[in-house]
């Protein structure tokens, strides 16, 4: 899919080359995934007070006391959920936030199914990936520990918030063969996840130490 960027302003693609040759030194492989985020407009994600810091490798706030994920962990995360398959059907999100993981991931799989727990950055996420003219998204306000049973199994379930111990309706929303990356602990000692479902139950993968924002209860 390509994006279409007409009347969006772009910053030089210097400085997202710059950014994908960062990712790279850091280990991140995929190939397409780099292309994507190379393409991809992330100040447009942001305020305009901080979109000059877009393409640094660092979280920054988008209110309401979220962040937006730095682009490492974004790829990195990426990454980990599309494994050596390379592609994915249907992938569940929780964290919607501003969008900028749904643009990375509408790129790359079928379709998108984006849960946000705070109705304000959820429409405003809506508006930047309409523009972006990204259109394989649904939507759902809801609290994220629910998951979206209408359209489980997914493929893939990628959490962007801290839960201390995973949401079971998140591991029984997992298709058999899905993968889930998820950071998990209390804030301070958070750890990378990837639960992978097998036919007689999951396995998981303890990878590296990460700072996420918690995984709250209810809405807001
Ligand atoms: N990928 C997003 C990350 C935003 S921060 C981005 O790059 O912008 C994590 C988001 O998870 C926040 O927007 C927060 O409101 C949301 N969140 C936290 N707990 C949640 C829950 N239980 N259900 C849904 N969303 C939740």
């Amino acid at each position: 899919m390509k994006l279409t960027l007409q009347g969006i302003g772009m910053t030089s693609l210097r400085t997202r080359e710059r950014m994908i040759k960062r990712l790279s030194v850091q280990g991140i492989h995929n190939k397409k995934i780099l292309e994507i985020m190379r393409d991809t407009p992330r100040h447009i994600f942001m305020d305009e007070a901080l979109s000059s810091r877009a393409y640094e490798d660092t979280a920054l706030p988008i209110g309401y006391n979220q962040t937006i994920s730095q682009p490492y962990i974004v790829a990195k995360m990426t990454e980990l959920l599309l494994g050596s398959s390379g592609h994915l059907g249907k992938v569940l999100e929780i964290g919607t936030g501003c969008g900028y993981q749904t643009a990375i991931l509408a790129q790359l799989v079928d379709h998108v199914y984006t849960i946000e727990r705070i109705l304000p950055l959820q429409r405003k996420a809506q508006s930047y990936l309409w523009d972006l003219k990204l259109k394989n998204i649904s939507y759902l306000y809801s609290d994220g520990h629910l998951g979206w049973p209408d359209y489980a199994p997914f493929d893939g379930i990628l959490a962007s918030a801290a839960p201390a111990e995973i949401p079971p309706q998140l591991l029984q929303q997992l298709a058999i063969g899905g993968v889930m990356v998820i950071p998990i602990g209390m804030s301070g000692q958070q750890t990378l996840q990837r639960v992978t479902r097998t036919a007689s139950g999951y396995d998981i993968e303890e990878l590296e130490a990460v700072t996420f924002v918690p995984f709250l209860s209810g809405k807001e």
